[in-house]
């Protein structure tokens, strides 16, 4: 999709701090990180949530998986621990409109789910 962010990135267009790629996935740096390790996993095909891409294509869900834990393992963060965050909708602040996961850790992590202010 032409203006879609995330698929701007895995095209090159716009700059990104990229730490895993495979045939199907890219996984980048958070521009604004949530944790001391916060990573973003995306399909390079552009779908638009994880329900819908769950629908078209489980095994590329399973490849953005599995890219998640390569990363996890990479950034050490496979003995101590990470969390795995889907964001889908109004009301858990999606933001960008391309199916990625959100590998964050490096840190012990607080509480979530909570509303916020
Ligand atoms: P979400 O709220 O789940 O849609 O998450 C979107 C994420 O994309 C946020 O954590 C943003 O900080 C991140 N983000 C937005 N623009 C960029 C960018 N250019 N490079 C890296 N991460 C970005
Ligand atoms: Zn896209």
């Amino acid at each position: 999709m032409s203006d879609c962010l995330f698929c701007k990135i895995v095209a090159g267009d716009i700059p990104s701090t990229k730490v895993h790629e495979t045939e199907t996935t890219f996984a980048f740096r958070d521009i604004n990180p949530q944790s001391k390790v916060h990573v973003l996993v995306v399909p390079k095909a552009h779908h638009e949530d994880v329900v819908e891409l769950a629908a078209a294509d489980p095994q590329l869900l399973a490849d953005v998986i599995a890219t998640g834990a390569a990363v996890a393992k990479a950034e050490g963060m496979d003995v101590s621990g990470f969390r795995f965050v889907f964001n889908t909708g109004e009301h858990a602040g999606r933001t960008v409109f391309h199916a990625h996961l959100h590998v964050l850790g490096g840190e012990q992590l607080g509480l979530f789910g909570r509303p916020t202010g």
